[in-house]
């Protein structure tokens, strides 16, 4: 008989103070994708490992539309399917067994359907959660209020939206200490290594001296709702607030409250970020919205086609000639906002030219 097979699950690390990898061949610092560095980070889902701000898969989960495959597994192939064990017997099943791609496509498709209207449950309360006690945008209540502060009143008043007791339960905890040897080669990270496990104690013991150590704690869990929970519970104790990206709409965590704009890339094909681009957007869409504005496009185009095209001005006398237009035309805009003439009248002058 085989021995009872352990289940993977999904895991949370965070961690006080730096992270460090080996790369190349020595030891160097990581930071997050954006250089800012916090000292909280996920740093394995089971599967690849993701070193993240802490928030990131709460707001990815958010953002997932749970009624559609295709949404459902992309945040599966990048989260993993650890997580649904609890709530799907065929994700269970895919943990344990060796499988073909075909079959683990069909397996994908399974668990979608036994679970994906569980996940939009949970979702649902996370939303409401997340609105309540961490969005800057939140509810008119909470201003002025910090995270705590706004989850306490939800729990007091609102505690069958707020009923997360049993989202806690399904939670083992691993607690690690760990040297901080930033500044080894790999060399040296090797020999401190064989001298602790095969040194004599009071060898092991010398070498520990004048090393400072980090410490870190690792949730794993087979149920997502668990880690959710974790670091929506990790969010509020930091007071990391999150806002809606003034250009896509989606949640991000500002480096800044007053931060409008996400650094989420605008597509596959164009990189440039919601931040670089959301400012000169908006601006476009407040000039589309403005009447005045859209007039004076409207008078602008139309002169710049009519003089420039004119039989009757000499060729190298049209820009002058323009230009004196766009002049008059700026100074009549000018009286329609002073509401010395009317819109209407700013019309018939552009229009008879
Ligand atoms: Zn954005």
């Amino acid at each position: 008989m085989s021995g009872i097979q352990e289940l993977p699950k999904m895991e949370i690390t965070f961690i006080d103070g730096d992270f460090e990898t080996i790369q190349s061949g020595k030891l160097s610092k990581t930071s997050s994708e954006d250089g800012r560095f916090n000292g909280e980070y996920i740093i394995s889902v089971y599967g690849p490992a993701y070193k993240k701000p802490t928030g990131t898969l709460l707001i990815e989960f958010l953002e997932i539309d749970f009624t559609k495959h295709d949404s459902f597994n992309l945040f599966i192939n990048k989260w993993g399917i650890s997580g649904l064990a609890e709530h799907s017997a065929t994700a269970k099943g895919v943990l344990l067994i060796e499988y073909s791609e075909k079959e683990y496509q069909k397996m994908l498709n399974d668990i979608w359907i036994e679970c994906g209207y569980i996940l939009e449950q949970i979702q649902e309360k996370f939303k409401n959660a997340v609105y309540y006690c961490l969005d800057i945008n939140g509810p008119e209540w909470s201003d002025n209020l910090d995270p705590l502060q706004r989850f306490f009143l939800m729990q007091e008043r609102n505690s069958s939206l707020f009923d997360f007791k049993e989202y806690g339960t399904n939670l083992s905890v691993q607690f690690e200490v760990e040297p901080k040897i930033n500044a080894m080669t790999y060399k040296q990270y090797q020999n401190f290594y064989n001298t602790i496990s095969d040194g004599n104690q009071s060898e092991a013991a010398g070498i520990i001296k004048g090393i400072n150590f980090k410490t870190s704690e690792t949730y794993l869990s087979p149920d997502i709702a668990a880690i959710l929970y974790l670091e929506f519970k990790q969010m509020i104790l930091n007071n990391k607030l999150i806002k809606l990206c003034d250009n896509c709409q989606r949640y991000f965590i500002p480096p800044r409250s007053n931060a409008k704009y996400c650094d989420r890339p605008l597509s596959e094909e164009d990189q440039r970020t919601c931040r670089t681009v959301g400012a000169v957007q908006k601006h476009m869409r407040r000039v589309d919205n403005d009447p005045l504005k859209v007039a004076y496009r409207k008078a602008y185009k139309s002169a710049h086609a009519r003089i420039h095209s004119s039989k009757t001005i000499q060729y190298d006398e049209r820009e002058s000639v323009f230009r004196a237009w766009v002049d008059e035309a700026k100074a009549r805009i000018k009286e329609v906002e002073k509401g010395e003439i009317s819109l209407e009248q700013f019309n018939k002058w552009a229009k008879e030219g």
